[in-house]
C-alpha cells in the first residue's frame, strides 16, 4: 500500500452492536431473516451490522422513509429546512423508527437505507518514516441524547472492538489537492482538533528529507492538559528545527475563548511576510466553524497588512489557490 503525506485512509465501519440489537427489537424483525443487498444475500442482522448506514440519517434516507410511509408529521419535517437540519444532526435509524412509527418489513426498510460508506481519516504518518504502517488520528464520536448513549460507527468500532494485530479493511484515498510543495518551500499549517493529523505526516516527511526550518504550525483545541495532540513530537521537532514555529490556542482554558484565527491575527505581519516569500498555506479540520473563520482571517490579514482593498485581497487568495499555495482539507 503506497501513500503520500496529505492522503487519507478509508476505513470500513462496523455498526455498534447495541444499536443493531435495539433496531431489531424495535422492528420485531427475525434477525436471521435473509435479505438481498448489492453485495449478495445475508441476514438482516448482518445487513444492519456491516452493510447499511444506521448511525446517521441523510436527507435522502428521510425522503425515502416518507415516500414509503406517507406519514403527515414526517412530511411537515421534510418541508421545514431548519427543523430537518436539526433532526439530521444527532439522530439515527432507531430515532426515526421511534419518532415516526410504521409497520415495516425487512425488505421495505432496506430500500430506505443507504450502503454503509467507509469513513476517511487524514493519514498522520509518512511512509519514509514508518514503512508499511499507516497512522490515523481518530476522535471517537460518542454523545448522549434522549438518555441513550450513541457511538459513531467507525470511530467507536476502532476504539472499542479493534485490538493490536486485528485486521481492518482499509484503502488509500489519494488527495492531490493537499500536498507538500515539491520545492521544499515554506509552509504554514493551520489545524484544530484532529485537523492536526496531516501535519504530523508533513513533519515526518520534512524530517526524512532532512529539510529544517520553513515550517509554522498553528494548532487549536479545547484544553492544554487533555487535547494537545502529539505535544512531545512537536517539541522534539521544534528542538531539531524541523518545526520552526508553533502557536497554540486552547479555547476552554480561560474565560474568553481563544481560537487558531486569533493566533493568526496576532502574527499578521509575519504571516504576510511568509506568504510573500512563497509560503504554502494549509488548513485542515472542522468545516463548519473553523474553516470559515480562518478563511475570513486570512483575507483580513492580506488586506490589512498589504494595505489593499478587499477585492485585491480576494484576488490575492484566488491566486494562492490557483498556484496551489492555499490548500484545504476540511470535513
Ligand atoms: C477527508 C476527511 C478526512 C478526515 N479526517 C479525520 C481525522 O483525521 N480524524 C477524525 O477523527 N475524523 C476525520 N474525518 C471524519 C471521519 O471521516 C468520520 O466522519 C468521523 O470519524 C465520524 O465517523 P463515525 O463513523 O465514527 O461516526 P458516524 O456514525 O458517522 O456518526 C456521526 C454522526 O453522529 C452525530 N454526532 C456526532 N457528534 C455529535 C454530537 N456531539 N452531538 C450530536 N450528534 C453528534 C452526527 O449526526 C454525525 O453526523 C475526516 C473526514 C474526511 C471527509
Amino acid at each position: 500500500m503506497k501513500y503520500e503525506p496529505g492522503d487519507s485512509v478509508g476505513i470500513f465501519a462496523v455498526n455498534p452492536e447495541s444499536l443493531v440489537e435495539q433496531i431489531l427489537q424495535k422492528t420485531g424483525f427475525d434477525p436471521e431473516y435473509v435479505v438481498t443487498l448489492e453485495n449478495g444475500e445475508m441476514t438482516i442482522r448482518d445487513a444492519f451490522s456491516h452493510h447499511l448506514e444506521i448511525t446517521v440519517l441523510t436527507f435522502d434516507t428521510i425522503k425515502k422513509y416518507y415516500e414509503k410511509t406517507k406519514l403527515p408529521e414526517l412530511g411537515k419535517l421534510i418541508n421545514d429546512d431548519k427543523k430537518l437540519d436539526e433532526y439530521l444532526y444527532g439522530h439515527d435509524l432507531l430515532d426515526i423508527l421511534e419518532d415516526y412509527p410504521f409497520d415495516w418489513n425487512p425488505n421495505k426498510l432496506i430500500e430506505v437505507l443507504r450502503q454503509l460508506p467507509p469513513r476517511l481519516y487524514s493519514i498522520s504518518s509518512s511512509q519514509d518514516m514508518v514503512g508499511d504502517e499507516v497512522h490515523a488520528t481518530v476522535s471517537v464520536v460518542r454523545y448522549e441524547r434522549k438518555s441513550r448513549l450513541r457511538n459513531g460507527a467507525c470511530s467507536s468500532h476502532l476504539a472499542d472492538n479493534i485490538e493490536t494485530d486485528d485486521q481492518v479493511p482499509v484503502y488509500i484515498e489519494k488527495n492531490p489537492s493537499f500536498k507538500l510543495p515539491a520545492n521544499g518551500a515554506k509552509i504554514i499549517m493551520v489545524g484544530a482538533g484532529t485537523g492536526i493529523a496531516p501535519y504530523r505526516a508533513f513533519l515526518q516527511q520534512r524530517e526524512a528529507d532532512n529539510n529544517t526550518g520553513n515550517t509554522w504550525l498553528f494548532f487549536g483545541d479545547r484544553h492544554f492538559q487533555s487535547d494537545f495532540l502529539y505535544q512531545v513530537e512537536w517539541q522534539k521537532w521544534l528542538k531539531s528545527n524541523h518545526l520552526q514555529k508553533m502557536d497554540v490556542a486552547f479555547s476552554r482554558d480561560q474565560e474568553e475563548k481563544i481560537y487558531v484565527q486569533h493566533k493568526l491575527q496576532q502574527n499578521q505581519q509575519e504571516i504576510l511576510k511568509w506568504l510573500e516569500e512563497g509560503a504554502h498555506f494549509y488548513l485542515c479540520g472542522d468545516m463548519k466553524k473553523m474553516a470559515k473563520d480562518v478563511n475570513k482571517t486570512l483575507l483580513e490579514i492580506i488586506k490589512n497588512q498589504g494595505g489593499i482593498t478587499t477585492e485585491k485581497a480576494e484576488e490575492y487568495v484566488k491566486k494562492l489557490k490557483r498556484e496551489k499555495r492555499f490548500q484545504q482539507d476540511v470535513y
